[in-house]
């Protein structure tokens, strides 16, 4: 979750894990199963990535079961009804991310509820089984995350900025952009094949101001699927509906009506969300679109190179963003 500057979304997710090893999803079943005790010594099975059938190939990075859907549900819905490979990794397993709840039957829950997003988005998803709130920078985790994107094949890599708010996503950050070109490198991580290159790596958006804010390199228009991320959003129940880690009974009414009008309340906060990202860079959204139609967006998602990766032109851009034609 992401708690906004503009306090449109209250709800922050905190999530939590029992370092153990990997927990899968329900779509490819990839996962490799490696055990907790060690880089050195852990077992690790590579499992197949996407099919290399000329499609691009995304891999999103979020802290916690709830962030990819939110920062990036958008793109992923327009990359996946274009038969692109989309996959969402939450990094931790939230089991604290509840103000009632925590522990295993949470991280359960919640990978539930991500599994249930991913089939209305049409994507891959992964909850890795480390506990919410305890992710470290570690050599070990930065290894799981190169293999990962590697199994992946991924074009195109994003994660929260290392200057995010909560330290999970911090350190997500800083994974994520420690596998920058460390991905194409043979000796790093042996026993999965390098990737070709050094692929594109990006952020998703945030409102802090120091070392520098957030500028986006791309603004997607998420109209034609705004009520396909909002759905994908509803399932997401404990965080949003019932308020994550920082809800309370409160937030829960027992009149059938009042539910509804709970449920069209969080729908709306998230579609705000949204259109708060298109007029913050309205600016960016006519250089891809144009002014005309720019002007006429209402909802987006906006996304910053990382400057380890590779730096893709406005050309490269226009091919792993697809979108601007439409
Ligand atoms: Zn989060």
């Amino acid at each position: 979750m992401k708690r906004t500057r503009l306090g449109i979304v209250a709800v922050v997710c905190f999530a939590v894990g029992l370092a153990a090893g990997w927990s899968m999803t329900w779509w490819p079943s990839t996962t490799p199963t490696v055990s907790a005790a060690g880089a050195e010594s852990a077992q690790v099975v590579t499992s197949p990535g996407p099919a290399d059938d000329g499609k691009l190939r995304i891999i999103c990075f979020g802290a916690h079961p709830d962030d990819c859907e939110l920062q990036a549900g958008g793109a992923a819905a327009l990359w996946a009804a274009a038969g692109h490979h989309v996959k969402f990794v939450s990094v931790t397993n939230g089991d604290i991310g509840h103000w009632r709840d925590a522990g295993g039957p949470l991280a359960k829950r919640r990978k539930a509820e991500v599994e249930a997003a991913a089939k209305v988005l049409g994507i891959a998803t992964e909850v890795l089984d480390i506990h919410d709130g305890e992710l470290m920078p570690t050599l070990e985790n930065r290894r799981t995350i190169t293999r990962l994107i590697r199994e992946w094949n991924a074009d195109i890599i994003m994660s929260h900025r290392p200057n995010d708010y909560h330290p999970d996503h911090r350190y997500v950050g800083v994974l994520v952009q420690d596998t920058a070109y460390m991905v194409a490198v043979p000796f790093w991580c042996p026993d999965v094949p390098p990737l070709k290159g050094n692929p594109v790596f990006l952020f998703y958006p945030d409102s802090f101001q120091k070392p520098q804010p957030f500028a986006p390199n791309v603004v997607v228009a998420i109209d034609s699927v705004i009520e396909k991320k909002l759905d994908a959003l509803a399932t997401l129940e404990s965080q949003f509906y019932e308020g994550g880690a920082l809800g309370s009974a409160a937030l829960l009414p027992t009149d059938p009506a009042k539910q509804d009008e709970r449920r069209k309340q969080v729908r709306a906060n998230h579609a705000r969300r949204n259109q708060a990202l298109a007029e913050r860079f309205r600016g960016k959204l006519g250089e891809w679109y144009g002014k005309e139609r720019a002007d006429k967006i209402k909802h987006a998602e906006a996304f910053e190179v990382c400057e380890y990766g590779r730096q893709p032109d406005k050309k490269e851009l226009a091919r792993l963003f697809p979108f601007f034609g439409e």
